[in-house]
């Protein structure tokens, strides 16, 4: 396989929602009220959602409100996360404590997170990594037999499913992602889920103060939505994202490269109406593009669970997760760069999920704490992404198979 089986046309690295010029023109001139978080709420068939500029900013606006509660300071985050966790803690003025994963697992080590918890402990942070289902269970008695809060990092997971309910909605807050590359986006944006009713109106009243109109971010925002419904398809992501990806990587630097370079700065304002009614107008093709997307990627997995060596993270028991992209672990970190070195500049949507464990981030030197987190940074060591996108082909797929096999 060259190294770019075809210089005109790029996957992306994650399944988006592709956006229409109805779903842009549509929200210009009709009248619907603009409440998204309404529309969202009824599709994952919750009582109430709460919308804000990003997951991150959702993230703010529990820790602040919990901050009024408590003086414990706190945060526990696992060690493989978005940086952005551990940087929305420190903003709001609390120290992120780091939770190894538990072996060969995407869940909190349920003996680690035991010894981490204690008096000064505000929240926990189960994460439903990759769009699989977490086991929040198990780490929600840990935290709340510390009298801790659980908050669900479900950036990944909207619209995921359990045994019993609903992704999202088993710790006291949950948070949902709208940003690129996370499925339904309205570029940015972030979904909160509030379990007590009482608590609800706390954190309405945060947001309230903690996110004000802001028209010219907002201008931006909107501008940035418009291009990403342009640019986001097959021949326009070589330019649009493929080109930066292959410049990152000739120069060394893989943090750019996966997108996880991010600013220590968290822009915190209200969403717009027309971006509203965008999301509203996407939404209702969700449903039906998750479940294509599950189809397909229960099928490749399937295949690539043939190819001795590989592993593909699935859901557990009963769980119900989306896919966003497939998350493989090869057997060392030697085959995951000898796979990764031809198939992630090829166009083909091959990526890697968080480069580092958090320790591993340069720009959050000083931020966490510098500690060994072996199974976080052995997973960051061992495993890469294969986009989930409509776009890649049968052939696309086999190809990557190939690829992979050979590294092995
Ligand atoms: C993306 C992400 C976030 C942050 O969401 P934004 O909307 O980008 O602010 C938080 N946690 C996880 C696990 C994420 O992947």
């Amino acid at each position: 396989m060259p190294d770019r089986p075809n210089p005109f046309r790029e996957l992306p690295p994650t399944a988006g929602l592709p956006l229409g010029w109805k779903d842009l023109l549509g929200a210009a001139v009709t009248r619907t009220p603009p409440d998204f978080a309404r529309d969202a709420a009824r599709f994952l068939g919750v009582d109430d959602l709460l919308l804000t500029c990003s997951g991150t900013a959702a993230l703010v606006v529990i820790l602040t409100t919990l901050r009024r509660f408590s003086a414990r300071r706190q945060v526990v985050v696992p060690a493989y996360t978005c940086p952005l966790v551990a940087i929305a803690v420190a903003h709001c003025g609390l120290d992120p404590v780091l939770c190894d994963l538990a072996p060969g697992s995407l869940d909190l080590d349920p003996a680690a997170l035991r010894r981490l918890c204690g008096a000064d402990t505000l929240a926990v942070v189960p994460t439903h990594l990759a769009g699989r289902v977490a086991d929040v269970a198990t780490a929600a008695a840990i935290a709340r037999a510390a009298g801790a809060w659980v908050i669900e990092d479900a950036a990944q997971a909207f619209g995921a499913r359990t045994a019993a309910g609903i992704v999202g909605t088993d710790g006291d807050f949950g948070l949902f992602s709208l940003a690129v590359g996370k499925g339904l986006t309205l570029f940015e944006g972030g979904l909160l889920h509030v379990r007590e009713p009482a608590l609800r109106a706390e954190m309405r009243r945060t947001a309230q103060t903690l996110l004000p109109a802001a028209p010219w971010r907002e201008a931006l925002r909107a501008l940035q939505l418009a291009g990403y419904a342009a640019a986001y398809r097959p021949g326009l992501l070589p330019f649009a994202y493929g080109a930066g990806v292959r410049r990152s990587l000739r120069r060394g630097d893989p943090v750019a490269a996966a997108g996880d370079a991010f600013s220590r700065d968290i822009p915190l304002h209200r969403v717009g109406a027309w971006r509203q009614r965008v999301g509203r107008s996407a939404i209702r093709r969700l449903g039906t593009f998750l479940d294509a997307a599950a189809e397909r990627a229960h099928r490749r997995v399937e295949r690539l669970r043939a190819v001795t060596g590989l592993h593909v993270f699935g859901d557990g028991p009963g769980g119900r997760g989306v896919w966003p992209f497939l998350l493989v672990r090869m057997p060392d970190r030697a085959a995951r760069d000898r796979a990764l070195a031809v198939l992630w500049p090829a166009g083909l949507g091959v990526s890697r999920l968080f480069v580092h464990a958090l320790p591993g981030y340069g720009f959050l030197r000083g931020l966490v704490p510098q500690e060994a987190v072996p199974n976080a940074a052995s997973l960051a060591d061992t495993t890469l992404t294969i986009g989930n996108s409509p776009w890649m082909s049968e052939q696309d797929f086999a190809a990557i198979c190939g690829r992979l096999e050979r590294a092995l």
